[in-house]
């Protein structure tokens, strides 16, 4: 049996950017994606890549594009 907040704990150390949402522990991603933005207005002719920008939970793994699209539980330590 592992003690959970200690776990949380280790991880806040471990990445001290995260931030932590609900039970999530989310880290600020950005990556850049080669091709045209998949949003028409943020393309331009010449486009090569983008930077698509987003959160992911260091828990759970969940990637979500805002921290208010994170599930209301984390899944983080029921594997
Ligand atoms: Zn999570």
């Amino acid at each position: 049996m592992q003690n959970t907040g200690r776990r949380v704990e280790t991880l806040s150390n471990q990445y001290p950017d995260a931030e932590r949402v609900g039970d999530h522990i989310v880290l600020d991603k950005s990556e850049w994606c080669p091709g045209k933005h998949p949003e028409p207005h943020l393309r331009d002719e010449h486009q090569v890549g983008y930077v698509e920008s987003y959160y992911r939970c260091i828990r759970c793994g969940v990637e979500v594009m805002r921290t208010r699209d994170l599930p209301d539980e984390c899944e983080g330590d029921k594997q």
